[in-house]
């Protein structure tokens, strides 16, 4: 059965994909839309491999739409633009994070937070106004509306550049939103993973006060060395978590997986935000009176709208902000996805499209 929409879908498209909940990715043609008016076709050079990917090909949101060919953390080169596009060249190198359009029309739409825009359509799993199933970056290629990408400064290095769409982005707005961003502030940032390390890096270019709380005690010579963290403690260390309670402003965890978070309460001091960045399925179990005593509160952030992402990538720029990683070949992308899973990832996995992708082709 034909589905809606796509008839316009003229252009072939390669990437990899799911099939289903297994995850499993490989080779997959599929069509994308023609260039219009507005919209920009950009090559994929890099993608990098966010763990909402991961969460999404095993169906963990329970929302997964297969075929699945995941990547919103895309660097690309403008090949062809539209007839009213003014905002980009060929050639120009861009980023598109993880929504490609939303409505434009609502208050979060006229208000540059497009992300929080409830008809926002996403970069991939998401189904565009035109009826089609989004493909993500793990592919050669992709049709955006001009509005809906970010330039690259000429300074970025391209492939450590691709987090900060979408790991760069989550960290950078809620330091700013809820205050936590600049000299007197001590933010906590639970779990040093993709969003973690960038989010350190941000927070000491804010001028921050920075503690990683971690599971794993051996990243700490990398937090503290590497990225610059004040200080790091280890989840699971009930002594030094004790030492600790009453001393954060706010807290950014990035979890991924199901976990308690009545001790991150304990960290902030009077007034302080816990912000939940990761996306596990399961309720959190909390007692009101850890928020009352003390007027705490939780939040959750959600990436960013385009403009505050192009105000972060030129940041990330100014101050040489990029992404710690390993670049990939397309073939070994189910490897890093199983090692992703076990936290194996130092520490953000990022795929050469451009260069491997190609030979992957049946
Ligand atoms: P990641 O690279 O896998 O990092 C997650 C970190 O969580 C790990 O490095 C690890 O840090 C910690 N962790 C993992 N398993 C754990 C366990 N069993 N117990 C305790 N800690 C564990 O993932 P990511 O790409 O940074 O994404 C993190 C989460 O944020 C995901 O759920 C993702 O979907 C979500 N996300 C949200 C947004 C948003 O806008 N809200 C945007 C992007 C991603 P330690 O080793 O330091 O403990
Ligand atoms: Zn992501």
């Amino acid at each position: 059965m034909e589905r809606l929409g796509e008839k316009y879908q003229s252009v072939e498209g390669f990437g990899w994909a799911a099939r289903d909940s297994s995850g499993h990715l490989s080779p997959f043609v599929f069509s994308r839309r023609e260039t219009g008016e507005e919209e920009v076709r950009v090559k994929v050079l890099y993608c990098g491999v966010c763990h909402s990917d991961l969460h999404c090909l095993k169906n963990e949101w329970h929302s997964s739409i297969y075929p699945l060919v995941p990547g919103h953390e895309i660097v690309g080169e403008v090949s062809e633009i539209g007839r009213k596009v003014s905002k980009f060249n060929i050639g120009d190198k861009i980023g598109v994070g993880c929504i490609v359009d939303s409505c434009r029309t609502c208050e979060s739409c006229r208000e540059d937070q497009e992300n929080y825009c409830t008809k926002a359509v996403a970069t991939y799993n998401g189904v565009h106004y035109d009826g089609t199933v989004n493909y993500g970056g793990y592919s050669d290629h992709i049709v955006v509306d001009e509005r809906y990408a970010v330039k690259i400064p000429h300074t970025l290095p391209l492939a450590s550049a691709a987090p900060l769409l979408c790991a760069g982005i989550s960290m950078y707005s809620p330091m700013k939103y809820f205050g936590l961003a600049g000299p007197g502030k001590h933010i906590g940032i639970v779990g040093l993973g993709g969003l973690g390390h960038i989010g350190v890096r941000f927070a000491k270019a804010f001028g921050s006060k920075v503690t990683v709380v971690s599971s794993t005690a051996g990243k700490s010579k990398d937090a503290l060395e590497n990225f610059g963290a004040d200080g790091f403690l280890v989840s699971t260390d009930e002594d030094q978590m004790q030492a600790a309670m009453g001393t954060m402003d706010g807290i950014i965890d990035t979890v991924s997986v199901s976990h308690s978070i009545l001790p991150l309460v304990g960290l902030l001091k009077p007034n302080g935000k816990l912000i939940l960045l990761g996306a596990t399925d399961k309720p959190f179990d909390l007692h009101a009176f850890s928020l009352i005593l003390g007027r705490k509160s939780i939040a959750g952030s959600a990436i960013g709208g385009i403009k505050e992402t192009q105000e972060m990538i030129n940041f990330a720029a100014e101050h040489g902000i990029k992404a710690e990683i390993e670049t990939i070949s397309m073939e070994y992308v189910n490897t890093a996805m199983d090692r992703l899973a076990k936290g194996d990832v130092r520490y953000r996995f990022v795929i050469d499209i451009a260069n491997t992708l190609p030979a992957t082709r049946p």
